[in-house]
């Protein structure tokens, strides 16, 4: 079929109805139409439409393997650096739409995929059939240019004990049965975010003990999210339907957050990936170089939102005449830092890049590795300085109705204006401002990039047991040698 617009994306979301909750209400008709899910099912139409844009084509897809239509890019599978930043440069295109505010373009758990099918001899340590599930399962997906969510985390009832061992041994989702038909799944786990994609991978993230108890908690599947017994509970919306020169980011971008709960859900066999192996679960992620291909898109989303956040405080600096304060500048080249690290870190990933063990050309792991472990400490860093820069001026943000009152209009042109610019323009940077930092929109985006990759701690952990630390201590016990402890007198 190759890459879908957005009308075909909106028509197959409204064919396929999930059942949704929002607020206590369950979405019945059709889900683009939705007040709460409307706008941001039209900017997921707006990427697929992007994919056709006569000048963004090419560069946005290639021909698929199989067919020879022409299909999204970041299914590509890299055999070299260049296939590497053609990937860059498509999934740039996506990430610069919402300003790299959209955490859930395609790309993301595309590139996922793509590891993983490529990796297919791992899943065959499992069972000869789970290998070929996943590939297909990537061809399937790839060739219909579907749109994927994932949940990975059991729901946080006790962290201090494993899912086998919480207050109900059906908390977090696990097997039931297995059936000739397939894997009946019970449970629940915890966030997805974008429930209006197609397809759901339910996979493995955080360790499993390798004990006849957890062995019902250790899979990898993949459902469509119309998957009869699979249920989304959505936190409320943080889109409140207010025009977009009120809620310029919310009112476009609220990509929204579910617990998943799985009511005797049956996965069929052609969609079981790894199945009552914790010890391939643990090693999914490392063994197939999937963190490394998410990761590598992670920061192209990292790069667009700190450039994005930039251009917003660096227009706020010029407006309200600030630029002399050396503190501010200081806070600019915070941030021009951030921006140019993360672009540092990408640009080193794909320079020392080798073919790993399947064939693909690899992103080399530490930069990525530094950009992940940065990031979730950067970016509430840069919402701060926007509230530093933007002070009291991110109150004085009157709505659309009140700039439409024409008593008040008189008083906001004369009052609000800024040193180079009239009110309403001024008051339409600060209310973009104001939702990048303030709102509770930005207040989810802050969380967001502080955990949505995983805990920062553990991530740090895991940094710090992985890097090669001894030829640094080599070289200062090297240096100490040359330096005589004295003897006792
Ligand atoms: C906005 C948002 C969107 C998300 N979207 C998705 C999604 O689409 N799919 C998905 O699968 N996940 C998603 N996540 C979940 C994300 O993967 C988790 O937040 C992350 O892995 C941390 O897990 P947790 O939230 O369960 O925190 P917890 O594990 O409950 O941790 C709570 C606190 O306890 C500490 N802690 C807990 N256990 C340990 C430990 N063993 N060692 C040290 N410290 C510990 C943590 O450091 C943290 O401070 C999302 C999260 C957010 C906030």
């Amino acid at each position: 079929m190759g890459v879908r617009t957005g009308a075909q994306y909106l028509r197959d979301l409204n064919q396929s109805p999930r059942e949704l909750w929002i607020d206590g209400r369950r979405i019945t008709g059709a889900v683009a139409d939705d007040p709460a899910f409307r706008r941001i099912a039209a900017s997921i139409a707006g990427l697929y439409d992007l994919q056709h844009q006569p000048d963004l084509h090419e560069e946005m897809t290639y021909p698929s393997p199989s067919t020879g239509d022409r299909v999204g890019l970041s299914f590509l599978t890299p055999r070299t650096k260049e296939d590497l930043a053609r990937r860059r440069r498509m999934m740039q295109h996506w990430a610069n739409f919402s300003g790299g505010i959209m955490g859930r373009t395609p790309d993301y758990l595309n590139s996922d995929l793509m590891a993983l099918a490529s990796a297919s001899s791992f899943f065959n340590q499992n069972d000869p059939r789970f290998g070929d599930n996943v590939r297909r399962y990537y061809e399937y997906v790839r060739e219909n240019d579907l749109c994927l969510t994932h949940t990975l985390i059991n729901p946080q009832s006790n962290r201090a004990v494993g899912p086998s061992q919480q207050s109900d041994p059906y908390i977090a989702a696990r097997v039931v049965e297995k059936t000739s038909a397939g894997v009946v799944i019970r449970g629940a786990r915890m966030l997805a975010t974008l429930p209006l994609a197609d397809e759901i991978l339910v996979f493995p993230s955080t360790v499993i003990r390798a004990t006849e108890d957890d062995k019902p908690y250790a899979y990898a599947f993949s459902l469509p999210c119309s998957t009869a017994g699979l249920r989304f509970i959505c936190r409320e919306s943080f889109d409140y339907g207010r025009p977009e020169f009120d809620h310029p980011l919310a009112s476009r971008f609220e990509e929204m957050d579910a617990m998943v709960v799985f009511d005797d859900v049956l996965v069929p066999w052609d969609r079981v990936f790894l199945l009552e192996n914790g010890e391939l679960c643990n090693r999914l992620y490392p063994d197939t170089d999937a963190t490394v291909h998410m990761t590598h898109q992670v920061v192209v989303k990292n790069i667009a939102k700190a450039e994005f956040i930039l251009g917003v405080a660096s227009s706020i600096v010029d407006m309200i005449g600030i630029e002399q304060f050396q503190h501010v500048q200081e806070k600019i080249a915070e941030m021009i830092i951030a921006v140019e690290t993360q672009k540092a870190f990408i640009l080193a990933s794909e320079a020392n890049a080798h073919e790993n063990q399947y064939g693909v050309m690899t992103p080399d792991w530490t930069p990525l590795n530094i950009a992940r472990n940065t990031f979730p400490k950067v970016y509430p860093r840069l919402v701060e300085i926007v509230q530093q820069l933007g002070a009291s001026g991110l109150m004085a943000i009157p709505t659309a109705r009140d700039l439409s009152e024409p008593t008040l209009r008189r008083d906001i042109d004369r009052f609000y204006q800024a040193r180079n610019t009239d009110a309403a323009t001024r008051i339409r940077l600060f209310r973009l401002a104001w939702d990048l930092a303030l709102s509770s929109f930005a207040g989810r985006q802050v969380l967001y990039e502080r955990f949505f990759f995983g805990d920062p701690v553990r991530m740090a952990g895991a940094l710090y047991f992985s890097y090669d630390k001894q030829p640094m201590k080599d070289r200062v016990a090297a240096f100490l040698e040359r330096t005589p402890i004295p003897s006792p007198e």
